[in-house]
């Protein structure tokens, strides 16, 4: 596994393997690694020749006053993780002002997909998200690109960039890894105290009750909201509820009649001072 820091290194590298004929297979992450990020990993190492994974906490995802300076950093042990589990070839990790030139002046904007859900709460991100993981898919040059769908809105704007800028790769989208009793790996759960990490899989609950009712024929969104909800504040150490509700899965839009096939539910709450994300997608609806 070779180690590299450098945009303009990393890019020589890959566009060297690419003429040799060989697949990239690129899982981008802001490191603190969990069993998450390795599922991707692993899906990558089974469809590529090789693996290449970057560990970049991007400033420009980050709004003013979020969490940017006291994101959990551990590239040390990210990179042990990824040495001892043999899955990668590559592991890129970037200076912040290799990427981000003082001259830097360029940002990608997925119109309307970035403002719903998460980009109402989060001005700005999903802009920071496009333009980092573009910056990263260029230097790259995978064949096929890995991200999880616990962000699933960040796969559907990533999904659209890819489509929208001609980009010559597949976006795979993998399944949410999970604790056991539920809770969506997150590296944003290292912040949580002992009884805010008990409290936490209560978004899932409430997610999974929102499924329940869809499965025994719910359709009033408005019913469906307030049932996730009223399952979410039953744990009193939620403090405070961006969203939670039905959106339709292709455009994010929130649903006011559930008449579709496939419907994604999906919330955003405060437990503390962590803000915490999940979605379950529900099939076979009509
Ligand atoms: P992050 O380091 O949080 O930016 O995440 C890097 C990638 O890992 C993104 O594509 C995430 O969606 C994905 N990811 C994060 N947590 C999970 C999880 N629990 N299960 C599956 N994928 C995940």
């Amino acid at each position: 596994m070779e180690t590299i820091r450098l945009p303009r290194v990393m890019q020589e590298m890959a566009i060297r393997e690419k003429r040799a004929g060989r697949t990239m297979g690129f899982v981008p992450t802001m490191g603190a690694l969990h069993d998450g990020h390795l599922s991707l990993v692993k899906t990558a190492r089974s469809e590529n020749d090789l693996v290449a994974v970057s560990l970049f906490v991007n400033p420009t995802q980050f709004s003013a006053g979020e969490d940017f300076d006291r994101y959990p950093r551990a590239v040390s042990e990210d990179l042990e993780k990824l040495s001892s589990s043999g899955l990668a070839d590559f592991v890129f990790l970037p200076e912040t002002q290799n990427i981000y030139p003082p001259d830097f002046s360029t940002r990608v904007e997925v119109e309307g997909l970035s403002e719903r859900m998460c980009g109402a709460f989060r001005p700005g991100h999903f802009q920071g998200v496009a333009t980092i993981v573009l910056k990263l898919l260029n230097i790259i040059q995978p064949a096929r690109a890995y991200f999880g769908q616990k962000d699933y809105q960040q796969s559907v704007i990533i999904e659209k960039m890819v489509k929208d800028l001609n980009l010559p790769l597949e976006v795979a989208v993998c399944p949410t890894v999970r604790e056991a009793d539920g809770l969506a790996m997150s590296s944003r759960n290292a912040y949580l105290s002992p009884g805010e990490r008990n409290a936490a899989p209560a978004l899932y609950r409430a997610l999974q009750a929102g499924a329940a009712a869809l499965a025994e024929g719910r359709r009033d969104a408005g019913g469906l909201r307030a049932l996730m909800e009223g399952v979410l504040r039953a744990e009193p150490l939620f403090s405070a509820v961006d969203y939670i509700s039905a959106f339709d899965a292709g455009t994010l839009e929130e649903l006011e009649n559930i008449d579709k096939n496939t419907v994604l539910l999906a919330g955003a709450a405060r437990i503390g001072t962590t803000r915490l994300i999940d979605n379950l997608l529900v099939n076979n609806l009509k």
